[in-house]
C-alpha cells in the first residue's frame, strides 16, 4: 500500500508500550479537505504536532493540526480564509475489533482518515465574513451594508397602518395600552 503524506512510521514503537516519540513536520495537503464553502485547498500549508505512544493495544496518537481554510462567505459570498487549529487522539490498534476503528498498517499509522475527519468537522457549515454580514440585497446583488440603508424600521403592513392611525385620532390619552 503506498504510503501517504500522513502516515507515520512507527517501527521503533511497535510492542515496546512506554515508548513515546514526538515529531513535527509540515507538508502542502496534497488533497483538499472538506467538501463546503470553506475547504483546506490542495496545496495549504498544513503543520502537524505528532505525539505517538506505545500503548498494549497499539499506538496512540495525539495529533495537532494548524492549517488554513479558504472559501467564501455564505452570505455575501467574499472571500473568506479562517485559521484552522484542530487537535484529536485516536488509538491505532494491532489487530482490530469493534473496539477500533484503526489498525497499525505494518509500521505504519495513517493519520489521514481521523486527520480529514477532525478537520472537516471544524469547518463551519455555513461561514460569514463577520457575524453581522447583511448579505446580498435579493434586488440588485450588491452587497448590503449598514449605509446603503436596509432600514431597521419594518414595513408596516397597511392593514395595521390604518389602525395605528385610528388609534392616534379617537385616543385622547386614555387606556392607550388596551391589547384587544
Ligand atoms: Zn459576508
Amino acid at each position: 500500500m503506498p504510503i501517504s503524506l500522513y502516515s507515520e512510521n512507527v517501527r521503533d514503537l511497535i510492542h515496546r508500550p512506554g515508548e513515546m516519540r514526538e515529531r513535527d513536520r509540515e507538508f502542502a495537503v496534497p488533497e483538499e479537505l472538506g467538501a463546503g464553502l470553506l475547504t483546506v485547498k490542495a496545496g495549504e500549508n498544513l503543520r502537524l504536532d505528532v505525539r505517538l505512544e506505545s500503548i498494549h493495544e497499539g499506538i496512540l496518537a495525539s495529533v495537532s493540526v494548524k492549517t488554513v481554510a479558504r472559501g467564501i462567505c455564505g452570505r455575501c459570498l467574499k472571500d473568506l480564509k479562517q485559521d484552522v487549529k484542530v487537535e484529536f487522539q485516536e488509538l491505532f490498534a494491532y489487530s482490530l475489533d469493534e473496539a477500533y476503528e484503526y489498525e497499525v498498517h505494518g509500521d505504519y499509522v495513517d493519520l489521514e482518515p481521523p486527520l480529514r475527519d477532525a478537520v472537516v468537522l471544524s469547518l463551519p457549515f455555513q461561514p460569514v465574513c463577520q457575524p453581522e454580514c447583511l448579505g446580498l440585497d435579493p434586488v440588485t446583488g450588491e452587497e448590503i451594508t449598514e449605509a446603503s440603508g436596509v432600514s431597521a424600521e419594518p414595513d408596516i403592513d397597511p392593514r395595521w397602518a390604518a389602525l395605528t392611525e385610528l388609534a392616534a385620532s379617537t385616543d385622547r390619552g386614555e387606556d392607550t395600552e388596551s391589547t384587544s
